[in-house]
């Protein structure tokens, strides 16, 4: 710790103002002390985490009740958008992050020090303080001593921002990013300028190729000819439809969403994750528009948004490539495509003069595990311990400030990120999203329980919820089973490095 940085003391430290942070924030609210003042370091300008560096026409891919800050409604939604499954928008997201924020801090009066565009270099703890090292990120040498009685660190899925690929010197390729689709001019050089009907690719088959797809074909009429996909092993998205019905179902005994979920739990094994995502695939949980898709994140998408990507990419033979990209290189003075295909084998591509490579590889990554309370109690780190961000940093911080996380979570199973193998990981996300978020939050008094969470998305008496309580005893035991990691985990299960995508380790 520099003794000479400037040092403010306080209450509570949270570090991430992301969907984990603010949750964190606004659970301590409840128990801090009227005036407490709480310190939130975090590297974007605002409240937000990677929505406030995401692209501009990103939306939630489900319903926005699912996405929610412990008990706060979406004030500022209209009445017909609050009607579920609406998705917000990112600036309804942004919105939704900031007023909460505002309420959770006036409600307490609360004194909240933003060192927003600050970066958290570490922490110790002495004499039952924990004092944290932070610098101003437009100048490193600016650094700041925090003091605080606790720490939170709210990293959650800590989501990169996609770059642009990296280009040797020279060479006549438009590297991009999503964020650059988002705007005009780079939709007019696509449209009008020297390089309008070169081919376009976009690489990458998940949630953010999806929406990139949407927007070139709708932005580029009668171009879709232009776009190529370098989709991996293809992506599998859940069925809007099936997971987060508008309506209720005419027949409430007939099997939906949640039995589908139940039957995929009860048939994983840990191992056999392709088998399972094809199985639920053929009964309509799962769909994607790239042939005999082999990933699974837990993105979701309707049929219409498949079927649109679907015919953007058809012929699929001549405009998908099941691969991943290694590099853009230089090959006998042209550009090349460098891609390793699913056996193993190398190939490289040669690119016309002028053609739009898109970066659209994975968001999530895998990071390492830490004890989920430490340092005698001072320092309580959720790491999507609940399946998700959001309700991972909403119910930790009730079951910390309650005394109850302690002897929790030790046992609490803890996915790998295997990016080699997204049909087990994903998988084991769904299973996690769903029966760590059921088993954490069964831990909490009933009471809070019931003031902290949002509605649910499901309405309380369905018969399939009545199934799934049903099931619970049996997937909470198929959980513990398959799902080998846990927060004490001090070596990894599986080899971390990006190795099935591109990275910019990749040789
Ligand atoms: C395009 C896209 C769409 C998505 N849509 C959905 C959706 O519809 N539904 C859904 O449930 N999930 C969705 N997700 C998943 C998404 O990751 C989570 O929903 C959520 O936004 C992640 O929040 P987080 O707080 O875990 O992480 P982040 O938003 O990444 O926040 C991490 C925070 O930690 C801070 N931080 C980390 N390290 C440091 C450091 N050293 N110093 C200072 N600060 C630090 C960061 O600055 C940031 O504030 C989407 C993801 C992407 C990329």
């Amino acid at each position: 710790m520099e003794a000479d940085a400037e040092v403010l003391a306080c209450d509570l430290c949270i570090v991430g103002a992301g969907w984990e942070g603010v949750n964190v924030l606004n659970a301590a609210s409840k128990y801090l002390p009227e005036s407490a003042r709480v310190v939130v370091i975090a590297r974007e300008r605002t409240w937000g985490g990677q929505w406030v560096d995401q692209y501009d026409f990103v939306r939630l891919h489900g319903p926005h009740l699912a996405y929610g800050i412990g008990e706060r409604p979406w004030l500022s939604l209209a009445p017909q958008q609050k009607a579920f499954p609406y998705q917000a928008s990112k600036r309804e997201i942004l919105q939704y992050f900031e007023e909460t924020m505002e309420a959770c801090v006036t409600e307490r009066s609360l004194d909240v020090v933003k060192l927003f565009e600050h970066h958290f270099d570490g922490h110790s703890t002495n004499d039952g303080k924990v004092e944290i090292s932070v610098h101003r990120m437009a100048q490193p040498s600016a650094k700041l001593r925090v003091v605080a009685s606790r720490l939170i660190k709210a990293l959650g899925a800590d989501t990169p921002i996609k770059s642009p690929f990296p280009v040797p010197g020279g060479l006549s390729v438009h590297s991009l990013c999503p964020g650059d689709v988002g705007s005009p001019s780079c939709i007019a050089k696509m449209r009008f300028g020297e390089f309008r009907a070169a081919p376009i690719f976009v690489v990458g088959s998940g949630k953010t190729a999806m929406d990139v797809i949407l927007r070139l074909s709708r932005e580029l009429p009668g171009a879709s000819h232009r776009i190529h996909c370098i989709a991996g092993r293809g992506t599998y998205f859940a069925s809007r439809e099936v997971l987060f019905p508008a309506q209720a179902p005419s027949d409430p005994d007939a099997a939906d969403g949640i039995d589908l979920m139940i039957e995929m739990f009860d048939i994983f094994d840990g191992t056999n994750g392709l088998e399972v995502l094809n199985h639920v695939a053929s009964k309509g949980l799962l769909r994607s528009p790239i042939p005999d898709a082999a990933s699974f994140v837990n993105g979701t998408a309707s049929a219409q948004e498949v079927a649109e990507m679907a015919a953007a990419l058809s012929p699929s033979d001549q405009k998908v490539t099941k691969a991943h990209l290694l590099c853009i290189q230089q090959d006998a003075g042209q550009p090349s495509l460098l891609m390793r295909h699913l056996d193993g084998s190398t190939a490289r591509k040669q690119l016309p003069p002028g053609t739009f490579v898109i970066n659209c590889t994975d968001n999530f990554r895998w990071q390492p595990a830490e004890p989920v309370i430490s340092d005698g109690g001072l320092v309580m780190s959720p790491q999507l311990i609940a399946g998700t961000a959001g309700p991972s940093g909403n119910i930790a911080t009730h079951l910390y400030f309650q005394g109850k996380l302690e002897d929790l979570w030790r046992g609490v199973p803890r996915r790998n990120y295997d990016a080699r193998d997204k049909a087990n990981t994903g998988c084991q996300y769904l299973m996690t999203a769903v029966l760590n978020n059921a088993l954490m939050a069964s831990k909490l008094p009933e009471e809070v329980r019931i003031s902290s969470t949002p509605p649910s998305i499901f309405s309380p008496g369905s018969p399939s919820l009545l199934r799934l309580k049903e099931a619970m005893p049996r997937l909470m035991e198929k959980l513990h089973r398959v799902v080998k990691g846990r927060y004490t985990d001090t070596q990894e299960l599986v080899v971390p490095p990006h190795l099935g995508g591109w990275s910019a380790d990749t040789p």
